[in-house]
């Protein structure tokens, strides 16, 4: 394929295929390929005449939750050419000007009404154009004799979306319509997506698990439904309708929806909660199976435009605890310090990578022939089912031993007093490094109704050099703003948190 070619829109594509199927419901809404293509072009239009055509940086960027407009002015954005930045509502006003700063996107659609945050980044950012959603309503004036069809470029960013920043600071991912059509295409013929899908999306938007949704229903023709928060008991609900059959979630999601599943399941129509994010308790996934909640544990990361590996249902009780599968056209492999090694950092090659992040940063990721570096540890078994272990950069290596922190964790979280556990690695003189633990413990626990020492019984089960050389108690842990533990931060001043 000419990677260089202008593309018919997916969108106007779906308008003309099928142009009476549903494409969206959201806030009561609910609109056909056709309504919506309407509705955006209008919007096109609107866009076409704020946004100068010359411009050669054509980004803006978006901040909102999970709602329509931000569906249908992402869609017109890529109708004239434009990418969009995605930015979490969730990040502080510091972390939503360094991004912009990075990216130096100087236009913005707030579509929050948080005006206090709206007016620090205007005094911030001089150089900023901000438009809001009243700035819009000119759209239901505008006649559209005939689409502006800029078409997408396959070669074009579609959007540009920061990493969580859990191990290091965040980096930007210039996702091309390219990627995301490798990733649609995969999802499509790995996971059986089919037009009479319809995802339920409560995942945001402004993460690739919720974007893909929408790439995908556009790419594949199914139906979206979203939903402007996760509310268990809602989802609940629609499953049970029949209102949906792909539900994206991750684990907390999960665990919230666990309590209002029914013994006898949902209509067959529902085929699946794909989950992802990051990894997920064995615990939970057994919870799940007694539930017979057909559960589709994923692994991707920004960099690969949503998941690359997937567990099919058939394996999933003989596989607990794997990620799966690669999905269509994705290589794997692991890069083994040793031949007797089993696990390494986690290689990944395929159409729905990156090809670098943003400013070239840590472009010692792409390896020359095409290998990217995940800076996940993990397995190969022996079928070629992939098993995540832990992060390259929280591997803790004490007296030349490994040791994954996430099996420590697994081993204190078992104990009933502790709602959480963090294992990191302490510098230490004579190992090296020695596995420290930060303990949240659960409510009704405090220091006095529980010490460490009670934890004898549980690291029986793991060898002593395992076990933590320290204990420090904390009220929550530093997390991103899409809810990730960092780590990082424990070891630091940052650790402001600690009950010592
Ligand atoms: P940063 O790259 O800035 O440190 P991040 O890696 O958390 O942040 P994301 O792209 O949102 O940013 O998350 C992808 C990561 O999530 C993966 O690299 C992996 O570490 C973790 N992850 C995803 N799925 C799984 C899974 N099934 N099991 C374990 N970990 C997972
Ligand atoms: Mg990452």
């Amino acid at each position: 394929q000419n990677s260089h070619k202008h593309i018919f829109s997916w969108l106007q594509q779906q308008a003309k295929a099928q142009p009476d199927k549903l494409a969206l419901y959201a806030e009561k809404a609910q609109y056909t390929f056709e309504e919506l293509n309407q509705r955006v072009q209008k919007l096109a239009h609107v866009w076409f005449d704020c946004l100068p055509q010359s411009a050669t940086h054509r980004f803006i960027a978006i901040l909102g939750e999970n709602q329509l407009n931000y569906i249908e002015n992402t869609l017109a954005f890529w109708e004239i050419g434009w990418a969009i930045q995605c930015l979490n509502i969730r990040l502080s006003v510091e972390e939503i000007i360094t991004q912009l700063k990075d990216s130096q996107c100087v236009y913005l659609l707030d579509l929050s009404s948080n005006t206090a945050r709206r007016s620090r980044l205007a005094q911030a950012l001089p150089e900023l154009t901000i438009f809001t959603e009243s700035m819009l309503t000119q759209a239901n004036q505008v006649q559209v004799r005939q689409p502006i069809d800029l078409g997408y470029r396959l070669d074009q960013v579609a959007s540009l979306m920061y990493t969580s920043g859990t191990t290091a600071a965040a980096k930007g991912v210039p996702q091309k319509f390219k990627q995301h059509l490798a990733s649609a295409t995969a999802a499509q013929q790995s996971l059986s997506v089919t037009p009479a899908d319809c995802w339920l999306c409560a995942v945001p938007l402004f993460h690739i698990s919720g974007l893909s949704i929408l790439l995908r229903s556009l790419v594949i023709g199914h139906s979206l439904r979203l939903y402007r928060k996760f509310n268990p008991e809602k989802i609940h609900q629609d499953l049970l309708a029949g209102k949906g059959s792909i539900f994206s979630a991750v684990t907390k999601m999960l665990q919230d929806l666990l309590p209002y599943v029914p013994k006898q399941g949902y209509p067959n129509s529902f085929k699946a909660i794909l989950l992802g994010g990051g990894p997920a308790s064995i615990e939970l996934l057994n919870a799940c199976q007694q539930k017979q909640l057909p559960v589709m544990q994923s692994y991707g990361m920004t960099e690969s435009c949503s998941q690359v590996f997937a567990l099919p249902f058939c394996d999933a009780l003989r596989k607990i605890g794997s990620a799966g599968k690669p999905l269509a056209n994705i290589q794997c492999k692991i890069e083994k310090n040793t031949a007797s090694q089993q696990t390494g950092e986690i290689l990944i090659k395929g159409p729905n990578i990156v090809e670098s992040y943003l400013h070239q940063r840590s472009s010692e990721r792409w390896s020359a022939d095409g290998w990217f570096h995940t800076g996940d540890l993990g397995y190969l078994d022996d079928e070629g089912f992939l098993y995540v272990v832990s992060r390259l950069s929280e591997l803790i290596i004490s007296g030349g031993e490994n040791i994954y922190p996430n099996e420590i964790e697994q081993c204190l979280s078992k104990h009933p007093a502790i709602k959480e556990a963090v294992v990191v690695g302490k510098e230490d003189a004579t190992w090296g490094q020695v596995p420290i633990a930060f303990l949240q413990l659960q409510a009704g626990f405090d220091q006095t109704s529980f010490n460490p020492e009670q934890l004898t019984e549980q690291l029986q089960a793991l060898a002593r050099y395992k076990w933590p050389k320290a204990f420090y108690f904390v009220k929550d842990f530093p997390r991103t703003a899409s809810g990730k533990i960092q780590k990082r931060k424990l070891l630091t001043k940052e650790r402001v948190n600690v009950l010592e």
